[in-house]
């Protein structure tokens, strides 16, 4: 690592140079910046260029016991989820506010933190602002139920808060996975929001903005510092009673049986590998620029990421060449580059990790449509890749790769398409692409996952449900499945 000063801090816009000046992105507990009681840090590293441009708290055991500590005050003193319902809207509407506020300092840390494209970033802050404002009306609408019960009794199903809340987070898209935490709020709880280590800037900011808008000390907290020190030390403590965790599947393993030891309940958003069904009826070119998207956008480190190609082979070859001519003005550049459309992966690690997945495509056989590798001077850049002939057996086909590699599998019928899609671990998402009313509705019948687009990709609205089904997870986020799932119910019975 080096100690120059990375030439992107100087695109960033004088709100967040502002903001950044001599900052540190240490816990926030009870509304302050707060060091590891350790001292431990973490580098902050710039994807452009892989200069460190800031320092991060690195906690431990004994930080999570003082963050579950504050959050468990704050939750048994009732300062926040014992305000009046309407209260505690104004004060997530507020927030939601101030998120709109700092939409370029919002927009230049994950441009910075996580290397994503400065053009691609206005959709996490306008996620941001409408999740915290979808959240933030629902206070007043967490209804219990009066269920028919024998003369003589009353019961009331009262739908209460789950307490402190673990919300453990990827950092594939920071600013719209702390926005998160305005579901935990709504819904009563005391927050402990555990950011990603490659990206600990956005989670400092919203909990600051929290706090601002009237969130109580200790109501919403961050912890710093890696998986290994301290996330898996967040599942563990007793102190904490429900884990909402978004990340790999392998992490969600662990964080399954460690929850299981003091039976914690969790929902688990983790990966996916979801196939883009293409049948012949497709309009070609405007569906291999969807396809094409739906792959290189955020480098492929999208859990949704379309990244198996399910080509129906009758236009299989025409399809590969149209997708590869829609790759053809995808410009490989700097996060504030305006001209850029496809900008580095998070890390180091992730690039190599991508690069050893292309190695393997290529010593799988298959053949290379757009051949692309590691790429620019210091950042971690890789260039797209689109392989054919892949079977979809293959470890390509089959494991989340997470950067911009696709994988073209061509199918014969319905029936095919429906097979190769459903045959992998994985169940987050998939697409269909078809102007046959009736086949959509066969296939989306068929597909075992928890999200099916058709004739699009990746929409989505902090209103719709979102997650996956086999190894992509349980549980929803967004909509009112998760405000739900972040309270629980307690039956009243009450005697005439
Ligand atoms: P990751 O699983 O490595 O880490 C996610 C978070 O878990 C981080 O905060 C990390 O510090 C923490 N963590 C790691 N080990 C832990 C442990 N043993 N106990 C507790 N916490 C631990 O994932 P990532 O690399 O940050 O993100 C990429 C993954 O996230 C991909 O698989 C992607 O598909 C998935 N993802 C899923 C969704 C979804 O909604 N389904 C959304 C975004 C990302």
């Amino acid at each position: 690592m080096t100690t120059e000063v990375s030439p992107t801090l100087s695109h960033v816009s004088a709100q967040t140079e502002s903001y950044l000046k001599d900052k540190f992105f240490g816990h926030v507990i009870d509304g302050a910046v707060v060091e590891s009681i350790g001292g431990g840090t973490m580098p902050v590293i710039d994807p452009s260029t892989g200069i460190q441009i800031a320092t991060a708290a690195s906690g431990e055991t004994a930080d999570v016991d003082r963050v579950v500590t504050s959050s468990r005050r704050a939750f048994d003193e009732g300062t926040w989820r014992n305000l009046a319902p309407l209260e505690k809207e104004h004060r997530l509407h507020r927030l939601a506010r101030l998120i709109d506020e700092n939409r370029t300092v919002f927009g230049d840390l994950d441009a910075i933190d996580a290397g994503l494209l400065r053009t691609y970033t206005a959709f996490l802050e306008d996620f941001g602002v409408n999740a915290t404002s979808y959240f933030a009306g629902w206070p007043s609408k967490l209804h219990g139920s009066i269920p028919p019960v024998p003369t003589g009794m009353n019961v009331q199903h009262r739908r209460v808060p789950r307490g402190v809340v673990g919300l453990i987070v990827p950092w594939n898209g920071p600013t719209a996975v702390v926005a998160m935490a305005a579901a935990a709020l709504a819904a009563g709880n005391s927050v402990i929001l555990k950011a990603a280590e490659n990206t600990p800037m956005s989670a400092v900011l919203m909990a600051e903005l929290a706090f601002e808008a009237g969130i109580p000390a200790g109501a919403f907290n961050v912890l710093q510092g890696t998986g290994q020190a301290v996330g898996s030390a967040l599942v563990e403590h007793p102190g904490t009673d429900f884990i909402s965790f978004t990340g790999s599947a392998a992490t969600g393993r662990a964080i399954q049986s460690t929850a299981a030891r003091s039976l914690t309940p969790v929902a688990l958003e983790l990966g996916g590998k979801s196939p883009f069904i293409v049948f012949d009826d497709a309009e070609i070119a405007s569906t291999a620029a969807a396809a094409t998207a739906a792959v290189w956008s955020g480098q492929g480190q999208i859990c949704t990421a379309g990244s198996r190609v399910l080509v129906q082979r009758s236009i299989h070859d025409e399809f590969v060449a149209a997708m590869v001519d829609a790759s053809r003005s995808v410009t490989v550049g700097h996060v504030f580059d305006a001209s850029a459309t496809l900008g580095p992966l998070v890390s180091q690690t992730q690039l190599d990790r991508v690069a050893a997945y292309v190695d393997l495509g290529r010593s799988e056989g298959v053949q290379v449509a757009l051949d692309g590798g590691v790429t620019g001077d210091g950042g971690f850049f890789h260039e797209p890749v689109i392989f054919t002939d892949v079977r979809n057996e293959m470890r390509i086909a089959q494991e989340e790769i997470f950067g911009p590699v696709m994988s073209v599998i061509p199918f014969d019928d319905e029936a095919d398409a429906l097979r190769i899609a459903n045959d992998v671990d994985y169940g987050l998402a998939a697409g269909i692409f078809t102007n046959d009313l009736r086949r959509s509705q066969r296939m989306t019948d068929g597909l075992d996952v928890g999200t099916v687009w058709v004739n699009t990709y990746q929409a989505g609205y902090p209103t719709v449900s979102y997650g996956g089904v086999k190894q992509s997870g349980y549980g929803r986020t967004l909509g009112e499945e998760m405000v739900h799932e972040l309270t629980h119910i307690k039956s009243v019975w009450i005697a005439q």
